[in-house]
């Protein structure tokens, strides 16, 4: 099957055409219906296989661009992975409109509160440090989120990310759909997934 023959909004086929993106990846075939049926998911990837886009793709579908507040959070451990996942979606929903801001440390707070302020984003990318520092200066509101991803979950628990995500987690409405990526899936993972999410199914890549 071809990404033309999906039912996707012109501007993301149009986005996707132009990244030469024409067959959906493994992980994209698996994961793209399942995001449509509104399931929470626990998806067991490398990076390299394709599954930004695979979260990326239906999420800028969903997007409603006329509203101005965040409605995808993206929660990822390092400043260059989050910087990678903001391109990827940008890329695959310019002619929709989508916008988003990546927020990580080593940048100045400021610069990027008045980013937020002027992008008015759909989508925040961030690593959960500089996360929390946002909230805590309530640079950000998280009360329109609808989906929430954690990539590279494993990696996040390692760095020491425990705390922090599950106290953003808790600031999220619990009316949403949680999507989780992890190259291996610990005990610790998996106790993540018991607190937080609703009772997602596992995608073995
Ligand atoms: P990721 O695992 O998200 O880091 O993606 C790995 C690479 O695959 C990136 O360079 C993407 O641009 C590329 N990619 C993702 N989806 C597709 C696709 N459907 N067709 C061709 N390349 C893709």
């Amino acid at each position: 099957e071809k990404f033309k023959d999906y039912p996707l909004d012109n501007a993301i086929k149009r986005a996707l055409s132009e990244l030469g993106f024409k067959q959906p990846l493994e992980v994209q075939a698996k994961v793209i219906p399942m995001i449509w049926e509104g399931k929470d998911l626990i998806v067991k990837s490398q990076t390299g296989s394709g599954k930004t886009a695979a979260f990326a793709i239906p999420l800028c579908e969903k997007i409603d661009v006329e509203l101005d507040t965040p409605q995808v959070l993206v929660l990822t451990p390092t400043r260059e992975l989050t910087e990678q996942v903001k391109q990827d979606i940008a890329d695959i929903g310019k002619y929709k409109g989508v916008k988003c801001c990546a927020l990580y440390g080593r940048q100045p707070m400021e610069l990027q509160r008045k980013e937020l302020k002027q992008t008015l984003p759909h989508v925040i990318v961030a690593t959960p440090g500089r996360m929390m520092d946002h909230l805590l200066n309530k640079n950000v509101k998280l009360h329109d989120i609808k989906y929430l991803v954690i990539d590279e979950a494993d990696e996040m628990l390692i760095m020491g990310f425990k705390e922090q995500l599950e106290t953003i987690i808790k600031k999220i409405p619990k009316e949403r759909v949680t999507l989780l990526f992890s190259a291996t899936i610990p005990n610790e993972v998996h106790f993540l997934s018991q607190e937080f999410m609703n009772h997602p199914e596992e995608i073995q890549i």
